[in-house]
């Protein structure tokens, strides 16, 4: 069907002020539906965040909209190709924050943030030696892809990395901080708190790895592996010089960029892991969540007794050590 290959996928943000976002919201999930977008939107006080999908036309129609809304003046969108839609559903809500810090004494992303470097400008930027490159996604986002020497917080989500950098300030002080995330957002927030916290030298990538990922003389280069990304994708190519695989495999540690959801719902737990290993595992990241009553991988392959019990046999025989 030649007419599904004309997708497009948007990623934005923009920090604005919005004195109603109930409102707001509710009015322009009627406008994307009407235009047949499928996607996540945030609507807080503070601004708009979002991704979504839809069909070259109406993407279009909506990126339109949005630049001659004077609310929204300037806001820049990121644009991937894409086969179909990345979502099933349209999403629009508001919430408290765009991005989610619950910080005691917050600020104005607008009034307060790092200096924003350009892909070309990051790049250089971190290889000088006097700087550190702060990851401020989660763990299992930058273990499927990140720069080169990166630091990796020990974090699952964006609103721990406050206290993670306070009990790790070793890490980066004294030098010059980068920071990037995937379509800047979150960096917009955190490198404010970190100029607060009393960390002076703090920059970060403007339009995230995406844009990096773009920019033509860059062309995504010390990225190392794929970029995790919120929809059907999970993640996407950044580098286009060179493709290093840095994601390994949960049960055979092997090189892997393939995430599965566990198939215990109750766990959902996102896990790197092959084809050949999600048939033997039974797409369950422990024992229990194997056996478990609800695992959809068993329903989905019609899984008997028996097999469960020969998958589990293999298992037992071929793993010297326990998951
Ligand atoms: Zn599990």
């Amino acid at each position: 069907m030649e007419e599904n290959k004309h997708y497009q996928v948007l990623l934005y943000y923009y920090y604005t002020d919005i004195k109603d976002p109930e409102a707001l919201a509710a009015e322009h999930l009627e406008f994307c539906k009407g235009l047949d977008l499928k996607g996540r939107i945030l609507i807080a006080h503070e601004g708009i965040n979002g991704t979504v999908s839809g069909t070259v036309e109406s993407t279009e129609t909506y990126m339109e909209a949005m630049q001659n809304d004077p609310l929204f003046e300037g806001i820049v969108f990121k644009v991937d190709p894409h086969d179909g839609h990345a979502f099933k559903k349209m999403h629009c809500r508001s919430r408290p924050e765009l991005v989610t810090l619950r910080l005691e004494d917050d600020h104005n992303a607008r009034e307060l943030t790092g200096e924003h470097l350009e892909p070309k400008a990051f790049y250089e930027a971190m290889q000088d030696e006097n700087t550190v490159v702060l990851d401020t996604r989660n763990d299992y986002e930058y273990d499927i892809g990140h720069f080169r020497g990166a630091i990796r917080p020990d974090i699952k989500k964006f609103r721990d990395l406050p206290e993670w950098v306070q009990e790790n300030r070793h890490l980066i002080e004294g030098k010059r901080i980068l920071t990037y995330c995937t379509g800047g957002i979150r960096c917009e927030k955190f490198t404010g708190w970190l100029i607060k916290e009393g960390f002076e030298d703090v920059a970060q990538l403007h339009g995230g790895i995406v844009t990096y990922g773009k920019d033509p003389d860059v062309q995504g280069e010390l990225w190392d592996g794929q970029c995790y990304v919120f929809d059907e994708r999970l993640s996407v190519p950044i580098n286009r010089k060179e493709h290093v695989v840095v994601g390994v495999d949960y049960f055979d540690g092997t090189p892997c960029e393939r995430y599965v959801n566990c198939a215990n719902p109750e766990c959902n737990k996102q896990i790197l892991c092959s084809e050949e290993n999600e048939h033997k595992y039974m797409r369950g990241c422990t024992h229990e969540c194997r056996v478990t009553p609800r695992n959809i991988y068993v329903k989905e392959h019609g899984l008997t007794e028996a097999d469960i019990k020969e998958k589990l046999r293999v298992i037992e025989e071929t793993d010297k050590v326990t998951q």
